[in-house]
């Protein structure tokens, strides 16, 4: 079997992170069976189209490296295809015409509120003979076509839940084809799943409830089905379904905040699979070799704000200066000169969570942050020592020759000498030195702050600090 998934999305404007793993997966399988990804647009409901979405969406697929191999198919340009498909259920009686007003079937799901019946149509104008419905059709009234669901029970299988029965009793006759000509998802999706050769039918949890309806439509047509396979809900961290409040849900705004894409993809990849459960870091080319629909979990899967972005440092950490240089472009104001950053991102490297970070980052290196005098003192030591301290490995780097500053290493070795050679304690030199060079409790070793800034700067810092200790 020449297996084929599909990427249908409603082009709203933004790609969903929950979008965003769907086109993973389906992707992932397709390519684990050597078989054909494709995408189509699904813009079949006037009132939520935005113009350009469908080329934000192309464009952002490909910035995260799903490549589709077919299409995009676009659903607003097969419209006939449709309404060939719809006739024949209306020949077959399988799908009828509906001429009841919205006023009437809002009435209608009031009353069945009220009463706390099932909503769903009434099956009113199934009363009318065919005869009469297609005349009245023929005169020009308006009028939708909905599917008539026969009797009896509808099972699937799905490949993630297993077998799953509904009563048909249970199913509302389907709004087929909308006032306005214009199929509705239901009837546009299972066309185009069959007609596309799509073999697997992967997406998330909120379809289920449609698939009853899509098989009573396959039947009805004489398609064979697809297999199903339906993925858990993504959620937020007080397990609610994933919405905006809590964060961003758009691929878009992660990438401008300098998420890569590699690790958005693997984050993504995890919510709801795991290959191995032993480590968190793959490539897509092992989450290829290891993926497989049995494995994906039932249950939700939560989006933990956190996680994604260790994730994004560990890929940041695995890039070599060169790599990461490029990529920080975008994220830094030329107020260093390309030296100084290079030497910024050597040293900062293991402590970027996002490329966001670096312009706070670089901000540091180009001014010192204000900072209270308290941070300076060592925990034993005191105010006094803090500012002795500092005066004297003033004075020593004074001394020193310019090639010592030449890497973080030989500046490190001058220190440590510094330090043995006039019998003092680490913590009362390093630590006001480094304080006085970063302006921070926490930063990059003094040494590698030295040789970021170099030694007119760094003395300047220090100088800065003796002041306030004065
Ligand atoms: N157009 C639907 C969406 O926006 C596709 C649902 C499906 O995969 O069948 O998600």
């Amino acid at each position: 079997m020449n297996v084929k998934t599909r990427f249908p999305p409603s082009p709203t404007g933004y790609l969903h992170v929950g979008s965003l793993r769907t086109a993973l997966y389906n992707y992932l399988f397709a390519k684990k069976h050597k078989g054909t990804f494709l995408l189509r647009i699904e813009d079949t409901d006037k009132e939520r189209l935005v113009k350009g979405a469908t080329d934000a969406l192309i464009k952002t697929l490909k910035e995260v490296g799903l490549d589709f191999d077919e299409g995009p198919f676009v659903q607003s340009e097969r419209l006939d295809i449709y309404k060939e498909h719809a006739q024949k259920l209306i020949d077959q009686e399988s799908a009828y015409y509906c001429f009841c007003s919205k006023e009437r079937l809002d009435d209608l799901r009031k009353q069945q509120q009220i009463a706390k019946l099932q909503t769903k149509y009434d099956r009113e104008c199934l009363k009318l003979s065919k005869a009469e419905r297609a005349e009245r059709v023929e005169r020009g009234e308006e009028h939708v076509i909905r599917l008539k669901v026969p009797e009896g029970e509808t099972t699937f299988e799905d490949e993630i839940r297993g077998s799953i029965t509904i009563k048909n009793s249970e199913i509302d006759d389907q709004v087929l084809v909308k006032a306005d000509g214009f199929p509705t998802y239901h009837l546009a999706v299972v066309v185009d799943d069959h007609l596309m050769d799509v073999t697997h039918v992967i997406r998330g949890e909120e379809w289920i409830s449609s698939v009853p309806k899509h098989v009573i439509l396959y039947n009805a047509f004489g398609f064979p089905l697809p297999k199903f396979a339906h993925l858990p809900l993504i959620l937020n961290p007080d397990k609610s379904k994933l919405s905006k409040r809590q964060g961003d849900v758009a691929v878009e705004d992660y990438l401008k905040k300098g998420f890569l894409s590699e690790a958005l993809i693997n984050f993504v990849a995890l919510l709801g699979f795991n290959p191995t459960g032993d480590r968190e870091v793959y490539s897509v080319e092992e989450l290829i070799k290891a993926f497989d629909l049995k494995k994906i979990n039932k249950g939700g899967a939560v989006f933990d704000q956190t996680k994604l972005a260790w994730m994004n440092g560990q890929y940041l950490q695995s890039k070599t200066i060169e790599e990461l240089l490029e990529l920080a472009k975008p994220f830094v104001q030329s107020k260093v000169d390309g030296e100084m950053l290079k030497k910024i991102l050597k040293v900062e490297k293991t402590r970027l969570d996002t490329l966001s970070e670096l312009s706070e980052i670089i901000e540091q290196y180009v001014s010192l942050p204000d900072f209270d005098a308290s941070v300076l003192i060592w925990k034993k030591a005191d105010k006094e020592d803090a500012k002795a301290q500092l005066e004297k490995i003033a004075a020593f780097l004074q001394g020193l020759k310019d090639s010592d500053f030449d890497s973080a290493d030989l500046i490190e070795s001058a220190i440590k000498k510094y330090i043995i050679d006039n019998d003092l304690q680490n913590g009362n030199v390093l630590w006001p030195l480094r304080v006085a060079l970063s302006g921070k409790e926490k930063s990059p070793s003094p040494f590698e702050l030295l040789w970021v800034l170099g030694r007119g700067e760094g003395l300047n810092r220090i100088k800065t600090s003796i002041e306030k200790l004065s």
